[in-house]
Parts: C-alpha cells; sequence; structure tokens
C-alpha cells in the first residue's frame, strides 16, 4: 500500500482515468471470471472510490459479472479495467491500464484452488484460494 498519483488509459482512449491516494499492492486474480474476461490471470491494484477521477469514459461500460460484482469494460477496444463490488467504497484497476508502473509491485496470488495449469506462478508469494 502506496500513497501517489497516477493516470491511466485503456487501448484505444475512450476509457481514460487518474488516481490518487493510497493504492494497494497487486493481487493477481486466477479466478474463472478473471480468466474468461482478461483472457488471462488478472493483476488488479484497488483504491478508494474518491480518490478516482474519469477524463474521460463514454466507452466504458459495466457488465453483472456476478450478483455480488460488476466489472467495468471499453466497449470499444475490449480492454477489462474494472472490478468493483456492488457495496463497496473502493475499486479494482486493472494494474495493465496505467501508464506508468505503478509503486506498488504485486504481493499475492489469489483465487489459485482451480486455476488452470498452463502457467506457472510466483511461489514466493503468498498463496489464496479465495481472497486473502
Ligand atoms: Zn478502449
Amino acid at each position: 500500500m502506496k500513497k501517489f498519483s497516477s493516470r491511466g488509459k485503456c487501448l484505444c482512449g475512450g476509457v481514460e482515468f487518474s488516481t490518487k491516494g493510497f493504492h494497494r499492492d497487486v493481487s493477481s486474480c486466477h479466478c474463472i471470471q478473471c480468466m474468461k474476461t482478461h483472457g488471462n490471470f488478472a493483476a488488479y491494484t484497488n483504491i478508494e472510490d474518491k480518490n478516482l477521477k474519469f477524463q474521460n469514459k463514454k466507452t466504458l461500460k459495466w457488465f453483472k459479472s456476478s450478483k455480488r460484482a460488476k466489472r467495468g469494460f471499453c466497449s470499444k477496444c475490449g480492454a477489462s479495467i474494472f472490478f468493483k463490488f456492488n457495496k463497496s467504497k473502493n475499486i479494482s484497476i486493472s494494474a495493465g491500464m496505467f501508464d506508468k508502473s505503478l509503486k506498488v509491485k504485486t504481493t499475492r496470488n489469489i483465487f489459485i484452488k482451480n486455476r488452470l495449469k498452463y502457467y506457472k506462478i510466483d511461489k514466493s508469494l503468498p498463496k489464496f484460494n479465495r481472497y486473502s
């Protein structure tokens, strides 16, 4: 968890945002929903909603991915950008959307129990079957 400002956007620029304040360390999520929406495991940082500002969101669409959560994506270029629990005051942002390297690092693997086995995970990091 570190405090800084950053900027990010999707591939086409239809979704453009800036962040500030505390950013959570990055979690690699290996759940089936991340696999299906990202095409691979997902890497998310997380911030408070109030620390996210949009410069552009004309192509941002939300998909209700479960009863408890939704996922924000770009309807033009297809980027998987956000994950959000319905009742949370925080939002997860795909680490790859940022223009510069985040000042936080990947510190854990989550939802590894039923992950696909075509890739190796960093064994030095803590592993969790569900959320940590
Ligand atoms: Zn886009």
